[in-house]
């Protein structure tokens, strides 16, 4: 482990959190080996003295960050000018071959249907999810899925932060021996740079990382709490699920009720906008709905992403389609992928 030495404050601290770029994905936390930090009024802060290890500097996904560094330690190599959205090997449109699956996801299903096949054939004992609880409708929480029914019943896209790393470390506290982790781009960016530092408490049992594209996440007390509920009237138990197609579409037990997305973007947060990363593009396997209905954008970026759906399509659980040049989703990704640099650059 190579680690230069550097106080939170003069990193984290100075760097990140004092510039609003703070993602609150709890990283940081996780693995101060002092337990110097907590998460409070949404950003990390020391309850006591740092020791200076620098180790939270060395895994914050918003600090020192170096994409070359980064795909030559996750690919072996630097995306080539032509891969837009990060290096890959495959394009494809999947979905899961069981239609129950694909109602209860968010798209076609394939990452439940992944983690559904992984876990019933041995290669996964958990995966790092997120939740929802009846208390409090559509807001996510961390959640570390140990059987196949709690990977269903975590299915599905909630649009607000779920800082999914705190089940990572739960799943490392109960001793779980191959891990599958479901995070959004700065997540996973968090997760890589733990594998390339080292740290192999959090990442020896890690059997691959699936990343959700994401442009953005909305407060919950925002959108859902004000926006949904409050101004739309809309009772947040009946609702059965949320999607962004262009719109944002509201379904509801009585139909499906549609929201401009320049609505819901009042209600991102702010520091999603110093993210440049839309597709998750250090991921083994990179999805997002691009407008499809029904069925996932899959991104397969590494030899492990390969194996799992090659195996899983041959297993009849993934119903696989090539992508084609100029089909309406990739362009879509491309467009998204530019924005979201681009964005970040004026942040
Ligand atoms: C905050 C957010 C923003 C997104 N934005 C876009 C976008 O702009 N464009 C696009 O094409 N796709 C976006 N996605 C991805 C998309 O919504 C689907 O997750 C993806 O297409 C996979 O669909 P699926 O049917 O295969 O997933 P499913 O099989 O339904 O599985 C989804 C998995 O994601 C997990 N999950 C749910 N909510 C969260 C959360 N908040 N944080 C972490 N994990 C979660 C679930 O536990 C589940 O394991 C976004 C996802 C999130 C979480």
């Amino acid at each position: 482990m190579n680690l230069k030495k550097v106080s939170f404050e003069e990193s984290i601290g100075m760097n990140v959190v004092a510039h609003g770029k703070c993602l609150g994905c709890r990283a940081c936390i996780v693995v101060c080996p002092f337990n110097c930090l907590e998460y409070k009024e949404g950003k990390p802060s020391l309850t006591k003295e740092c020791k200076d290890c620098g180790i939270c500097a060395q895994i914050c996904p918003q600090y020192d960050w170096s994409w070359p560094k980064m795909e030559n330690s996750v690919f072996g190599r630097e995306r080539r000018s032509d891969e837009e959205f990060g290096v890959y090997r495959r394009l494809v449109i999947a979905r899961a071959t069981d239609n129950r699956l694909v109602e209860a996801c968010q798209d076609g299903g394939v990452v439940t249907t992944l983690l559904t096949f992984a876990f019933e054939n041995g290669i996964i004992d958990s995966a790092v999810v997120s939740g929802i609880t009846k208390e409090k409708p559509l807001y996510p929480i961390p959640k570390l899925a140990t059987t196949s029914d709690e990977i269903l019943k975590y299915a599905g896209t909630r649009y607000s932060y779920s800082p999914s790393i705190l089940s990572l470390a739960e799943a490392v506290e109960q001793k779980k021996t191959s891990i599958a982790f479901v995070g959004t781009p700065c997540q996973i960016r968090a997760v890589r740079k733990m594998q390339m530092l080292g740290l192999k408490r959090f990442t020896k049992s890690l059997k691959f990382l699936i990343g959700l594209m994401c442009s953005e996440c909305f407060t919950y007390s925002g959108f859902i709490e004000k926006h949904i509920h409050g101004d739309l009237g809309l009772n947040l138990n009946d609702i059965e699920k949320i999607n962004i197609k262009g719109k944002i579409l509201v379904k509801t037990k009585s139909g499906v009720k549609t929201i401009p997305l320049a609505e819901a973007k009042k209600y991102a947060r702010k520091s999603c906008k110093s993210c440049d990363d839309f597709s998750s593009e250090l991921a083994d396997i990179s999805t997002g709905g691009l407008g499809l209905d029904g069925w996932t954008f899959t991104i397969i970026r590494t030899g492990k992403g390969e194996e799992l759906c090659s195996k899983a399509e041959k297993a009849g659980f993934l119903d696989v389609n090539p992508v084609d040049e100029g089909a309406y989703a990739l362009n879509l990704l491309r467009k998204l992928s530019k924005k979201k640099r681009k964005a970040s650059k004026v942040y």
